[in-house]
């Protein structure tokens, strides 16, 4: 088999493929970014931002990966010692609150088995206990398990016990994959990054602070510079930025949310919805298991799939990328060995999800993995029959 023929299946939770049209609206000459033309693009990309983020409020860019975003949400909106309630949800969340740890951030850390996401009760309960808390950080989409937690449930626990604390929202991986409507919502910081969803290179990280969250930044004690959202916003206004953008990759970012909006939103959600359904057709035909336990909380954009006791998920992928040159996700943290994850997001159609799982069904009968047939079957199956028909496109997960 020549690895070398053909294209190259990059079928993890991110970075995803990048779409032709936007390599080729990166192929320019770098400008001056304090020259007089730039804002003519800068704002324009500000103004298709608050579209996406579904928002009224800034949205602040960093040249930066995910994990800079998630960092420059804490050190705005909050202040050394105070305590902020988050969820293991898996291994997004773990990570998100080792941040918080190292910026001396107290965290009632509410522990999870990684095959749920969040409890809304739960969040009610902490915050009844302890009025103290700044902030409520939470996953939308963990990208370790598949499971998406229900935002405006937990926006409603908060609400339903008058909690005066921040809702911040790491949308990372669920950014123009699934709904994540921040006004409606009540979300007072949506954390993503460029090369999931957004279907970009690495290589930029996204703060969209809502009114709140503004008001909170200006008390803040942290201190802070690369990150510090009242510089950014000064700059911003007049579109221009307080140091070096990632200029090309702005080129790359006007393109995608172009390309987002002639699709328009809700058949984004509706194409990651469909496609999502049908993997886990497949994944129902092979009898395998889901990490994610609860069918309300199946993600969009990625599906992590368990083996069997004794198979190792790592060799199985060794042996799709060597024999069919795909890439599939590992698993991640404790999950590691067990599980594998397909990404579905971002630059997606039914061929490539057809061409994704015959990957996967081929590379389960060369390594051996008990599994039963017709995986394929079910998911062209399923395309074929599933259909969101006009304005009733699934609000919240979809199938
Ligand atoms: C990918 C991802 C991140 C981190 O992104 P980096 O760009 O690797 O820093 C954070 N949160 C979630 C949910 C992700 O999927």
């Amino acid at each position: 088999m020549n690895k070398h023929q053909g294209r190259h299946f990059l079928q993890i939770p991110g970075p995803t493929n990048v779409p032709e049209r936007i390599s080729l609206a990166m192929a320019r000459a770098v400008v001056d970014h304090r020259g007089a033309d730039f804002p003519e693009l800068t704002l324009r990309i500000f103004g298709n931002l608050r579209k996406v983020f579904a928002t009224e409020s800034p949205v602040l860019m960093f040249p930066s990966s995910g994990t800079g975003a998630s960092e420059a949400a804490l050190v705005n909106t909050l202040s050394p010692g105070e305590k902020v309630l988050a969820f293991e949800t898996g291994h997004f969340s773990t990570l998100w609150k080792d941040v918080a740890h190292k910026l001396d951030l107290e965290v009632v850390w509410v522990e999870g088995d990684w095959r749920r996401g969040i409890d809304p009760q739960l969040v009610e309960d902490r915050l009844r206990r302890d009025s103290g808390i700044a902030a409520v950080l939470a996953m939308h989409n963990e990208t370790s398990t598949g499971a998406t937690s229900d935002i405006a449930a937990v926006r409603g626990a908060m609400d339903a016990c008058n909690h005066d604390a921040l809702l911040l929202v790491d949308a990372v991986s669920s950014l123009a994959c699934a709904p994540l409507p921040m006004d409606d919502w009540g979300i007072d910081v949506v954390i993503s990054g460029s090369q999931k969803g957004l279907m970009l290179p690495p290589g930029l990280g996204f703060n969209a602070a809502g009114p709140k969250a503004l008001d909170r930044a200006r008390r803040s004690t942290s201190r802070n510079a690369y990150w510090n959202w009242q510089a950014m916003l000064d700059n911003n206004s007049r579109g221009y930025f307080p140091y070096t953008p990632a200029t090309t990759l702005l080129y790359g970012l006007d393109e995608a949310l172009a390309m987002l909006l002639e699709e328009d939103m809700e058949n984004v959600f509706a194409r990651h919805a469909r496609h999502a359904g049908a993997a886990r057709a497949a994944v129902a035909a092979w009898g395998l298991e889901n990490v994610c336990v609860n069918e309300h909380e199946f993600s969009n954009s990625t599906t992590a799939i368990l083996l069997p006791e004794g198979n190792d998920a790592d060799q199985l992928r060794k042996i799709i990328h060597e024999r069919f040159n795909m890439s599939l996700g590992t698993g991640l943290g404790k999950l590691k060995g067990r599980c594998f994850r397909i990404g579905h997001l971002g630059n997606f159609n039914d061929l490539m999800l057809a061409g994704t799982l015959s990957g996967v069904e081929m590379g389960l009968e060369l390594t051996g993995v008990p599994h039963g047939k017709g995986g394929i079957n079910a998911a062209l199956e399923f395309l074929a029959t599933a259909s969101f028909p006009e304005g009733k496109q699934p609000l919240l997960f979809g199938r």
